[in-house]
């Protein structure tokens, strides 16, 4: 089954995917994104990722010429031209193709790119036994809620978790915990779910919304509040929410076992009621 791109308005094989040297996406990082994950051919939550894309764009002034119907209509057709039933659907904007010039030119037009592949999950045994996380300083800007692909701190800082044979990476700013370099995170406290809250610190995940709503449907209490690293390590459950990872648990944070060091039963339903709402 092939990889598919569509870009600036053509489908193609991934393998033949070209954009410009120029692109400001490549010189500076200068573009927004979105990944969605698709279960047996249909997008998770696509108006939620549209949304996001849409605010993310506008928040860095890049114009979206696409309607929410063209959206859908590209990203139906480039899953149905790859034929994987379980995908991932990532979704690149950038302000365009330029001159190299730090001052953005008054008039170009966005490069949109479109890429289906296969989803391989992680490993079964991560969920069954959970994962060892670690905490970094966290050295990103203070606009973590943008979408953006300007994504360096995350990709040093996952790269030092799989050093320290860590699957994520938790940012703390000021003694807060604030997410992972590519997943939200929630604490149990007395069967209460405790997240930090929404704002330009960390990017309001659409799997971390979907996972809110469960948790009050299953009669789970929902706190969206600060959460000091020292409240981390005190937590009886901890895990990670996200596209790719869906609801994953977390025993160990630098070392130190979380709860009882296994998946707990407040993760343990989070994860069930998620895999239900994805059919
Ligand atoms: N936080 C960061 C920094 C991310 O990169 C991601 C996903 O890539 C998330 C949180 C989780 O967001 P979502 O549930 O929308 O995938």
């Amino acid at each position: 089954m092939p990889e598919i791109a569509f870009v600036n308005d053509a489908f193609l094989p991934l393998a033949e995917a070209r954009v410009s040297v120029e692109d400001r996406g490549f010189q500076f990082g200068d573009g927004v994104y979105e990944l969605l994950r698709v279960y047996a051919g249909a997008p998770f939550h696509p108006a939620e990722h549209l949304g996001r894309l849409e605010q993310s764009a506008r928040a860095i002034g890049i114009p979206l010429s696409f309607t929410r119907d063209r959206w859908t209509a590209v990203i139906a057709e480039a899953i149905a031209r790859s034929g994987f039933p379980d995908a991932k659907v990532y979704i690149q904007v950038t302000r365009g193709v330029a001159p190299r010039d730090h001052v953005p030119p008054g008039s170009v037009t966005p490069t949109v790119v479109v890429t289906v592949r296969a989803m391989a999950p992680p490993a079964a045994e991560l969920y069954a036994n959970g994962a060892a996380v670690v905490t970094v300083a966290d050295l990103r800007w203070t606009r973590c809620d943008i979408k953006s692909i300007g994504l360096l701190a995350n990709v040093l800082t996952k790269q030092q978790a799989k050093e320290k044979g860590a699957v994520e990476a938790l940012f703390v700013r000021d003694g807060a915990v604030l997410e992972g370099a590519t997943s939200n995170v929630m604490t149990v406290k007395n069967r209460c779910l405790v997240t930090p809250p929404e704002g330009p610190l960390l990017l309001s995940g659409v799997t971390r919304k979907v996972v809110l709503g469960l948790a009050l449907e299953a009669g789970v209490a929902v706190k969206e509040q600060p959460v000091a690293e020292a409240e981390l390590y005190a937590a009886a459950e901890v895990f990670l929410t996200g596209t790719t990872i869906e609801v994953l648990p977390v025993v160990r944070v630098n070392g130190r076992p979380i709860g009882a060091g296994v998946p707990g039963p407040v993760t343990k339903l989070m994860m069930a009621r998620f895999r239900e709402a994805h059919g």
